[in-house]
């Protein structure tokens, strides 16, 4: 029996990598340092790994920005127009990577990066391949090889980490043509074969394939196309001994074909999918050559693994195939959990009651041996590790700081008429049209308004005690007050108070609510050089003072207009955290609810007539298979509306989304009951919208009408078009003028012109329609 590891994070524990590639970018640093110090985070990660007692040490899970991007580069996916700009521009290589990674826009040359997808149901965004139907593939970089030297170089052979083809294939995007890009796999698996042959010369012994597209609704063309790829491989270079790696979700219809593959190893997520052991070991014939690395140790989260359950998954295993068969795993990649508790010290912020109950990627290694050693050990239930982690999880689950009795009972108390308005839209929005007196066709903007260097630099003053709470607070107050006004002028309907206060829409109330905790240096990668520092759930939530009401009420002062009330949604909230894994995540969603829930009460009470409750994450939260979408949907609209539903029939609700796809959620988002939706749409042309109309949406829409991504302004004719095109898709009496979303990252000045646009097209829209 032995441990291996699936990846690990390769940001650096003090985000070493993101900073010395933003050097690079900006020209502080070059080539060959950026390389040096690359080179330093995998060495020092594989060290990390060996002294934690690895067995089998993963290589290729290091990325200058993207694994995917990687395998790109590796079997030579490179679109034509990257190809002309390096040699146009002449770029060196790496300068080509982190151009398709990001754009190029320097003398004179401007080329389009490849699009940003999130992986799965992660919160990483992977760069999207993109494929042409006469897609040619071949060996271009020898990354794989050249880390797997590396780490021989000091002692360590290493299981090179692949994306495999049937997921690369799936994940990409078929450019130009019309065609399915798994037609690609016959020319890319003799890339793939190179590399392998190659990596076998060198001694390699195990080569780990990631395919978690096998955690998504399956068909029988991608079992097929599985089938062949691992034949091939095994065929090709059968010395080599193949882990299948998926996870994140069960292989459900995918199982019995996965099981006969000629592989070594079948990883199996038990943190995801515990039924998985019965459902494989209930069939007939399982190859008994076949090993399993049994992912017990949850890769996607930050709490201390439970010994007893994992002993208990694993004897399961053992028990039918023996010791000998067995590879002790994390769920997944440790790169979606930050590098290392052991930097929360004293000084640092988190609630250091809770410090007892978490793992960081460095001690999941550590739980990963111990682990081992538990099995191997003839008496663990004695074993001064084994009591030591029961202990620790019993005060855990007892533990006064976790548990509200209160906060369970209001949870427990709620009724399916707290979940709803107090009559239909139709008869709300005439008792809201005589509240609220808003024009045809109402202009407002999606709450954040530009958070300048100056804002920025004042919170950081703050925070560091360099300039007093009063001092920041009246600096925010004149901030709010001159976008106040200046909305006045400009012509907008509906106000906002421009979320000065706020470094993110999560945090901000996060840092408010009990039950959560913030770590130092929890960082995670989200995208290349970009990481985010997710705020810890581990407690029955609940709000225990206003935390907006006090702006909301300053900026209404300083009008006569209507202020929107500004607030993150339940499920928002939820998405963006490490979520507590002592309860399903629909109670504590639930219980983020009522929080959201008596601040929304406190602002109707404060006389805000309008809030808007922003569920930008709720489409993400979507389970992995279909099958599963409804359980989901159902929770999560039912805690938007516990959110919200408290309030008089007057009082009008906004929500905000900003993702592109509707179709097959729209009767949940109708569900969500909100007086008003707006949505990003500037993009799709308004396109976005046959998703409403053709469910024959009857709330208020707000489609963006314009692209609140790039400084540039747009004009009033393009915006009144828009208008057009949106009031074909849906009657002008429920259309709202809006940007696409909040605009926290532009600039004064074309923030400034932009809207003066955008009010003056509603306007021309009012006369013309
Ligand atoms: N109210 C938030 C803002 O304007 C919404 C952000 C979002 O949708 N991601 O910034
Ligand atoms: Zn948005």
């Amino acid at each position: 029996m032995r441990t291996t590891n699936l990846g690990f994070p390769r940001i650096g524990s003090k985000r070493e990598l993101k900073k010395a590639v933003e050097r690079y970018w900006k020209g502080t640093l070059d080539e060959a340092q950026l390389l040096a110090e690359a080179k330093e985070i995998r060495l020092s990660n594989w060290t990390l790994q060996k002294e934690n007692q690895i067995d089998i040490i993963p290589s290729n899970d290091f990325s200058l920005y993207d694994q995917v991007l990687d395998l790109a580069f590796t079997v030579g996916a490179i679109p034509q127009r990257f190809k002309t700009l390096q040699q146009q521009g002449n770029l060196s290589t790496i300068d080509l990577y982190f151009a398709m990674a990001r754009g190029f826009q320097k003398n004179g040359l401007d080329v389009k990066a490849l699009s940003m997808k999130k992986w799965f149901d992660t919160n990483y965004h992977y760069i999207v391949p993109e494929f042409t139907k006469d897609q040619d593939f071949s060996l271009f970089s020898s990354k794989v090889i050249n880390e797997f030297k590396e780490a021989l170089a000091i002692g360590i052979k290493t299981k090179p980490v692949l994306i495999g083809p049937v997921t690369f294939l799936l994940l990409g995007k078929a450019k130009n043509d019309d065609f399915n890009c798994l037609d690609l796999l016959d020319k890319l698996l003799p890339v793939y074969a190179d590399l392998l042959n190659e990596l076998n010369k060198l001694g390699a012994e195990y080569v780990q394939f990631d395919e978690p597209c096998l955690a998504l609704d399956s068909s029988p063309i991608i079992r097929k196309k599985i089938i062949t790829a691992y034949n091939y491989f095994a065929q090709k270079t059968p010395k080599l001994k193949l882990f299948l790696a998926n996870y994140f979700d069960c292989y459900g219809d995918n199982l019995s074909t996965v099981l006969q593959l000629p592989i070594h190893a079948l990883h199996v997520d038990v943190t995801r999918c515990g039924e998985q052991i019965n459902d494989i070991f209930s069939t007939e014939d399982i190859p008994t050559t076949l090993h399993f690395s049994v992912g017990t140790i949850d890769g996607r989260n930050i709490w201390k693994n439970d010994y007893k359950k994992s002993l208990q998954t694993l004897s399961t295993v053992i028990n039918k195939v023996g010791k000998e068969r067995i590879y002790i795993a994390p769920s997944c990649s440790l790169l979606h959990v930050p590098c290392d508790l052991n930097l929360e010290t004293e000084t640092s912020k988190i609630n250091q009651n809770i410090l007892p109950w978490l793992s960081f990627a460095t001690q999941k290694l550590a739980e990963l041996s111990t682990l081992k050693q538990l099995i191997l050990s003839n008496d663990y239930l004695n074993e001064e590790s084994y009591i030591i982690n029961q202990n620790t999880l019993q005060k855990r689950s007892e533990s006064t700081i976790i548990h509200q009795p209160k906060v369970k009972e209001r949870v427990h108390q709620l009724t399916l008429k707290d979940a709803q308005r107090n009559h239909i839209f139709k008869t709300r929005k005439i008792l809201q049209t005589a509240a609220l007196d808003l024009p045809l066709y109402p202009t407002t903007t999606i709450g954040s308004f530009p958070q300048t260097k100056e804002v920025r630099q004042w919170r950081a003053a703050f925070k560091k005690g360099n300039l007093s709470a009063q001092e920041y607070q009246s600096k925010l107050e004149e901030e709010t007050k001159r976008t106040i006004s200046l909305q006045e002028e400009i012509g907008l309907d509906v106000l906002v108070h421009g979320e000065f206060e706020r470094n993110d829409m999560v945090e901000y109330f996060g840092e408010q609510l009990d039950g959560f905790t913030f770590s130092s240096f929890g960082w995670v990668q989200s995208y290349g050089s970009r990481c985010v520092k997710p705020p810890i759930i581990f407690g029955d939530v609940s709000r225990s003072n206003p935390m907006t009401v006090a702006w909301t009420k300053y900026a209404q002062n300083c009008t006569d207009k209507h202020v929107k009330g500004m607030l993150t949604g339940p499920v928002t909230i939820l998405q963006w955290s490490f979520v507590r894994d002592d309860q399903p995540r629909s109670e504590t969603c639930t219980q983020i609810a009522l929080a959201i829930r008596d601040e929304v009460l406190d602002l109707e009470s404060a006389c805000i007539k309008i809030i808007q409750i922003d569920e930008p994450a709720i489409r993400e939260g979507l389970p992995l298979r279909t099958a599963d979408w409804s359980a989901y949907l159902q929770w999560a609209v039912n805690a938007f509306k516990v959110s919200s539903c408290g309030v008089k029939d007057e009082t009008q609700i906004h929500t905000h989304m900003c993702y592109s796809e509707f179709n097959d959620i729209i009767k949940s988002i109708a569900d969500l009951d909100a007086d008003v939706i707006t949505i990003e749409c500037s993009r799709s042309q308004m396109d976005l919208l046959n998703a409403f109309s053709s469910f024959n949406y009857p709330n208020d829409i707000g489609p963006g009408i314009y692209d609140i991504h790039s400084p540039r302004v747009p004009s009033k004719y393009e915006m009144v078009d828009l208008i057009d095109k949106a009031k074909r898709h849906i009657p002008a009496e429920q259309l709202w003028v809006n940007p696409d979303c909040g605009l926290k990252t532009r600039d004064w000045p074309e923030t400034k012109k932009a809207l003066e646009k955008m009010v003056e097209a509603a306007v021309t829209a009012r006369k013309l329609f």
